[in-house]
């Protein structure tokens, strides 16, 4: 199975080079990147840290969609809804796993997913999709009248969106195990005279700093105990992993918008 990498060039995109290249069955069948950016023509495996395999970074999406038969998509929402928009005119396998994406952009990746199948995740490892599911079955058992849920999220210091796609896929699943729209209740964001806590609400806290990789922690705060789920990632290697393994699952699938829950069948 041939495997396109877009934003080939980024922290993910070379980690998801170097899982590609040595996962069996598959192989590295080109990469994209930012048009101007310096690595237009080097050699993708070579900047990914492994030996020179003449498959050059160009900046033509479409004919990389064109060539192969998967595209693994971690760049940015602008760029995702081009790639959606392609996988959609070509029918290519597209897994996206970029995040900071809006309600409106989602509704693109629904529409174009009639015409190709798409794997969307905000967060591709194993840990955190059990996570997901955990914090679903707590959610469903402690109505907010015994538990206020919370959500803290700490990640390293260049990441550009917040709260981050896992603390919001958390708060998504919370809010399904109390049947609720996240939308509705979700308070993103808090400073100043903010009066007290509206019950039923679902907090986030962002932390920005260093190198971290990814922690999160759900707290359901109840009268006289608390419960934490947390997870914490301590290498990127986990998402391009999780990506790869659903772009293979993806093949031979009828079009469709597909998550990380479906592709590990939890
Ligand atoms: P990065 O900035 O290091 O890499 C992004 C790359 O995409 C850059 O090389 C950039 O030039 C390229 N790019 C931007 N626009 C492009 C375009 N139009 N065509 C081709 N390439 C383009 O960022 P990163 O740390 O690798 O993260 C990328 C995205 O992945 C972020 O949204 C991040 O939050 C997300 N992410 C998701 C997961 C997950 O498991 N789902 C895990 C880690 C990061």
């Amino acid at each position: 199975m041939k495997i396109g990498i877009v934003g080939c060039a980024g922290r993910m995109g070379r980690m998801l080079v170097n899982e590609t290249a040595k996962t069996k069955g598959l192989e590295v069948g080109g990469g994209t990147d930012l048009p101007g950016s310096p690595f237009i023509g080097k050699d993708v495996t070579l900047i990914a840290g492994l030996e020179e395999s003449g498959v050059l970074v160009g900046d033509d999406a479409k004919v990389l969609f064109e060539t192969v038969d998967a595209v693994i998509d971690f760049t940015a929402p602008a760029a995702t809804m081009k790639h959606a928009q392609l996988a959609a005119e070509t029918g290519t396998i597209l897994v996206v796993g970029t995040t900071g994406l809006s309600n409106d952009q989602k509704d693109e990746l629904k529409v174009a997913a009639q015409k190709a199948p798409i794997i969307f995740a905000p967060n591709m490892s194993v840990g955190v999709n059990l996570a997901f599911a955990l914090v679903e079955k707590v959610a469903s058992i402690l109505d907010k009248d015994v538990a206020d849920i919370e959500i803290v999220e700490m990640h390293h210091k260049h990441k550009v969106d917040a709260p981050s796609g896992t603390a919001l896929g958390l708060g998504e699943a919370a809010a399904k195990g109390r049947g609720v729209n996240l939308d509705d209740v979700a308070v993103r964001t808090r400073d100043g005279f903010t009066g007290a806590r509206e019950d039923g609400s679902i907090g986030f806290a962002t932390l920005r700093g260093g190198d971290v990789v990814g922690d999160h922690t759900v707290v359901f705060a109840c009268e006289g105990e608390r419960i934490e789920i947390t997870h914490k990632a301590s290498s990127r290697e986990v998402f391009a992993k999780g990506a790869v393994r659903a772009a293979k699952w993806a093949e031979g699938k009828a079009p469709g918008l597909y998550s990380m829950r479906e592709v590990l069948g939890l």
